[in-house]
């Protein structure tokens, strides 16, 4: 059956038009065979067949090909094919009436048999079509009752919007109360969505936790959604062998608009997709609706994405050394190894630019083993002629330090490049210790414990508190240059980073301060005493070349 919906169109129609043909046929000479001979025998070779045996044949080959006809075309091939049996049996009743004997009664039963079971085939058929559109759990149109419906509204020019929802938190209920319950919750979420969307509207259970809604034209999305997202927020009880509790889901929706000159599902599909991402990456109860803007980011992510890769594989990447020194007394402590693109004939990218696009892929992570392995590399000779008293930072992105077995990388890399642990900083921001059950401690534990520095990047830009602070294994605390920049404008800014500085200290970590640019914020760094400086009044990042002199310098 389904190889027959899923022929092409033109195809079909041809083999409807051929059974039609072949209907008619079987229809008019089984018609002329009984007429013209009615009960007589017929010889065929030298056989004498009955004519009501020949009949029966055609009749059962009609109501094949009546069957065929269903499989093609459901409803068109019920009528066709009930039309052309109830011309065969009126012709079998007729001939009763008008021989005045029973001979056609088979044939009349015949007839009827086939007619029931064509109707009970297609009905078998339906209710199939229906089974396989509809989500079991919820009763709502599945994913593929919903494309089959937006494949309709846009094969008739209508115009709307979809919305894709994904609720957050049927995982941990399937996992600690059982499949049943999450189940449960299921159908509780699309009961309410269903029951806050106006008729128009109508909702769907399209995967695992996504559902969505087809809005047309005539009503205000944005609405809806804030109803939709507030009814999936309110808590919803579940009763388990008398225990009652509370559960309670989130939501991030995306959406985009169908119709016009957005007039192929794959396209509107992929439109709502990209914008419930905005949203996941915005947090929960989040709702973005796809944009320009949002076409225009895309494109420029997979152009960049392709620059990450081809500077991968063609070296175009490569690396420059912003030196740190201390504030007291402007001695050398190390370098931080900041990552460039060359790409021949192209605009400069700028790391935050394509550092950000490549952490939406693993992408990143190969750009954090080229810059570990090759900043060792190069820099080996330095620390080695500073007597392991140099220090490399490298930049670790949350999703590479998060991963199992990443310390024991960079412990490989460090041993194969023969260089030395303890002059190595692995700067990591708070992202990092975001995601519960990622493997940061853990990593760095076992980096520590094998010599190697942990700096908190960025700090002061993101959710850590000054008390959380106290609880990171780290070595460094790197103030962000935000805070620097308004150090001497702002008097509430300077406490604030008097008492990181005072935190860092507490905690047994060193303190060096960001993006500084200006004398006046040396000297007041040195007043609260900071440790170390990092910025372009005393150096800005440098090719390799140039960082190897200034160590040499410093340690000659
Ligand atoms: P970051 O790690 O906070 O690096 C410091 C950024 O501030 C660098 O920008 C540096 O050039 C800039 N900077 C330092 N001092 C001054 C100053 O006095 N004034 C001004 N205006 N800027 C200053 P850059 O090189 O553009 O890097 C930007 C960000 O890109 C870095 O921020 C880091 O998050 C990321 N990044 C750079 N290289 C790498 C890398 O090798 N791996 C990873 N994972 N991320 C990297
Ligand atoms: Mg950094
Ligand atoms: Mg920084």
């Amino acid at each position: 059956m389904k190889n027959f919906q899923l022929i092409n169109n033109k195809l079909r129609k041809l083999l409807f038009g051929l059974c039609i043909v072949l209907s008619a046929i079987l229809f008019v000479a089984s018609t002329v065979v009984s007429m013209r001979f009615g009960t007589a025998m017929l010889p065929v070779e030298h056989i004498m067949l009955p004519v009501s045996s020949l009949n029966g044949c055609m009749q059962a080959l009609m109501a094949l090909i009546g069957i065929i006809m269903v499989l093609i075309d459901r409803k068109k091939g019920l009528v066709t094919a009930c039309i052309f049996m109830g011309l065969s049996l009126a012709g079998a009743v007729r001939a009763i009436i008008v021989s005045g004997n029973l001979s056609s009664a088979p044939g009349a039963f015949n007839a009827l048999i086939f007619i029931l079971a064509i109707i009970m085939i297609s009905g078998q058929i339906k209710y199939s079509n229906e089974m396989a559109v509809t989500d079991s759990v919820t009763g709502l149109l599945n994913r593929y009752g919903f494309d089959r419906v937006l494949r309709r509204k846009l094969w008739q020019n209508e115009k709307g919007c979809i919305v894709f929802i994904h609720v957050d938190g049927f995982g941990p209920v399937n996992s600690n109360l059982g499949r049943r319950y999450g189940e449960e919750l299921m159908t509780v979420v699309a009961n309410r969505i269903e029951n806050v969307i106006p008729a128009k509207c109508s909702a769907y259970k399209i995967e695992g936790s996504e559902y969505a809604i087809m809005m047309p034209e005539s009503v205000a999305p944005d609405d809806i959604i804030n109803k939709v997202m507030a009814t999936i927020k309110q808590p919803i009880t579940i009763n388990k062998e008398g225990i009652s509790s509370n559960c309670y889901l989130g939501a991030y929706v995306g959406a985009a608009e169908y119709g016009g000159s957005v007039d192929d599902v794959d396209t509107v599909l992929k439109h709502a997709d990209i914008a419930m991402n905005y949203a996941r990456k915005s947090g929960k109860n989040t709702f973005f609706m796809f944009d320009d803007a949002m076409k225009e980011s895309l494109q420029r992510q997979v152009v960049v994405e392709r620059l990450v890769k081809d500077s991968l594989k063609n070296g175009w990447f490569y690396l420059v050394y912003q030196p740190q020194y201390t504030v007291s007394d402007k001695r050398l402590r190390g370098f931080e190894t900041l990552i460039r693109m060359n790409v021949p004939g192209e605009e400069k990218v700028p790391p935050s630019e394509f550092i950000s696009i490549a952490e939406l892929s693993d992408l990143v992570l190969e750009i954090d083993q080229y810059v570990l392995d090759r900043s060792m590399r190069e820099l080996r000779e330095i620390c080695y002629s500073s007597s392991n008293t140099i220090t490399l930072a490298v930049n670790i992105s949350a999703k590479d330090i998060a991963r199992a077995g990443f310390a024991d990388k960079v412990l490989e890399v460090v041993a194969r490049n023969e260089f030395p642990p303890e002059c190595l900083e692995i700067e990591i921001t708070e992202y990092s210790f975001a995601e519960e059950g990622n493997h940061t401690i853990e990593n760095i534990k076992i980096l520590r414990d094998n010599q190697i520095m942990i700096a908190l990047d960025d700090f002061g830009t993101g959710y850590t508190s000054l008390g959380q602070l106290m609880n990171l294994p780290i070595n460094l605390v790197k103030i962000d240059k935000s805070l620097i920049d308004n150090l001497i404008r702002n008097e509430m800014n300077m406490d604030f980073v008097k008492s990181i500085i005072y935190m860092g200290h507490l905690m047994d970590a060193e303190v060096i301060a960001e993006g500084v640019e200006h004398d006046n914020q040396v000297e007041c760094l040195r007043n609260l005493d900071c440790d170390f400086i990092q910025g372009y009044i005393w150096g800005r990042p440098m090719e390799y070349d140039e960082a190897r002199e200034l160590a040499y310098d410093a340690y000659a």
